[in-house]
């Protein structure tokens, strides 16, 4: 049997992180087995999908490396349904049912009362599809809705991570299957759907299993061979309460808006209900693909933790090379570069970034986070309160001088050897002949900087070069 997997988000919303992990599961199932990796939007609610929201699923997928190799959207295939449709309100499986909002409202109150699972039955011949009947109630067609005739009994399928799984069917009552001839609801067109593009495995989110017995019951009435089914563990917060936003869930873009790494995402993601049986975490996409298998996906929820994604993002960065890190860094720099000229040998933006990045490649868990801590180099002017100058007991006099001192070493060392270990050199001779080096490297490293942490001071120098440094060291004598 060919292997064909889908993933079906319906665009009412920014992809969310269970989307993307979904998405990611019937990618790898595709990919390991030569499969086919469809991409199907759920539009049939007209009023709730937008156009931005399919764009932002696209994006998403994109992001994430998780190509498709067809792609449908349901509000194009209306008249796929109304075929079948028909064929069920012909067969007597399904019917027009009358009940008005009211009734239905009351009839679930009652039942809810009765501490039983809210469904409705149109019992007898009250609602079937019945010419004479439905003329009678003509005037109330605009509140008409299809429902499925439901049979009863058991329904009974078996899941490839849950195993055996059975439902009494009665509980759902007749389930409403679309709006009218045209305008199926969920459950129907993801079923003809998941048919039509012989899906050969459904992999999806727990929160359908529910929908898994209703759509068994629509094949038995058409006669239709059901896809097999896998349901995915939830995933929780850290607090083993449902995933939301205060456990730091967002929107796959705006993990991307806030540097994350894809690679990060992916293997972040693919631990969100599966492991590969040993203690690596950090995995390539090819390790992933290759060692990926259904039999591994565990059935209890899987913890999202955002501190984890913040780790395995920092590991990534590490692993990212220089100029690369640099071309992704640049959107979260860009604003903070235009805000100050560079240095006459520095002016090649790129070049100046590259630097910064390199400086902080070791300590960033997300991109995002370069702009706030390297923005003291961008800066005409920094804000520092003066006593932040003094290291230990030091006084105003002594810090002075010591600035002086800064200012005639660093001044005596050519443009050219402006380097770093040129710096350290110079520096780490005269903090020798102090003692304390802390008196000569604290003020040095706030005076540059305006903050009590930062990379070390001698790259901050160096990169910042001399004209520069010459200058905040002149300002921070000044601030005395
Ligand atoms: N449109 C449904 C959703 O976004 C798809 C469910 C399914 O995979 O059948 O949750």
């Amino acid at each position: 049997m060919s292997v064909r997997v889908r993933i079906a988000p319906s665009p009412t919303g920014l992809m969310h992180v269970g989307t993307a992990r979904t998405a990611l599961f019937n990618w790898l199932f595709a990919k390991k087995n030569s499969g086919v990796f469809v991409l199907r939007i759920e539009d049939t609610d007209k009023e709730r999908s937008k156009n931005e929201y399919e764009e932002n699923i696209i994006e998403g997928l994109e992001w994430l490396g998780l190509d498709y190799q067809e792609f449908y959207r349901q509000s194009e295939r209306t008249e796929i349904y109304a075929n079948y449709i028909k064929k069920l309100l012909d067969s007597g499986s399904a019917f027009y049912c009358y009940h008005s909002p009211e009734e239905l409202e009351r009839e679930k109150d009652e039942q809810m009362a009765k501490k039983l699972a809210p469904r409705h039955k149109c019992d007898g011949e009250s609602g079937i599809r019945n010419p004479a009947f439905a003329k009678a109630m003509a005037g109330r067609q605009e509140s008409g809705i299809i429902r499925f005739k439901n049979p009863g009994g058991k329904v009974k399928f078996y899941d490839l991570i849950r195993g055996e799984i059975e439902f009494d069917s009665g509980l759902f009552g007749d389930f409403s299957i679309a709006k009218d001839e045209h305008t199926p609801l969920y459950n129907l067109a993801a079923a003809i759907d998941d048919c039509e593009m012989k899906i050969s495995h459904v992999i999806r989110g727990e929160d359908h299993i529910s929908n898994t017995p209703k759509q068994l019951l629509i094949y038995q009435a058409l006669g239709l061979v059901p896809p097999k089914y896998a349901h995915l563990p939830m995933i929780l917060g850290t607090d083993k309460s449902k995933l939301s936003k205060r456990h730091g869930a967002a929107a796959l873009t705006e993990y991307r808006a806030m540097g994350y790494l894809p690679d990060a995402m992916f293997n972040f993601l693919v631990f969100l209900g599966w492991n590969p049986g040993n203690e690596k975490e950090i995995l390539s996409r090819e390790e992933i693909t290759e060692q990926f298998s259904l039999e591994r996906v565990q059935k209890s929820g899987a913890v999202f933790n955002i501190e984890k994604l913040d780790w395995m993002n920092g590991q990534y960065i590490r692993k990212t090379p220089i100029d690369e890190l640099t071309k992704l860094s640049l959107p979260y720099l860009a604003s903070e570069g235009k805000k100050s000229e560079i240095d006459g040998k520095k002016s090649d933006f790129e070049e100046f970034a590259r630097q910064i990045v390199a400086l902080e490649q070791l300590r960033l868990t997300k991109l995002s986070q370069i702009a706030e801590r390297t923005e003291f180099f961008f800066k005409d002017t920094l804000m520092y309160d003066k006593e932040l100058l003094k290291w230990k007991a030091m006084n105003n006099e002594e810090v002075k001088e010591t600035l002086e001192k800064l200012e005639e070493l660093l001044g005596g060392i050519p443009e050219k050897v402006y380097t770093k270990e040129k710096l350290e050199e110079i520096l780490m001779a005269e903090a020798q002949k102090i003692g304390d080096r802390g008196k000569l490297l604290w003020p040095l490293r706030v005076a540059l900087t305006g903050r009590k942490a930062s990379p070390g001071p001698f790259e901050v120098a160096e990169i910042l070069g001399k004209k520069k440094c010459l200058a905040r060291l002149r300002e921070a004598k000044r601030l005395l």
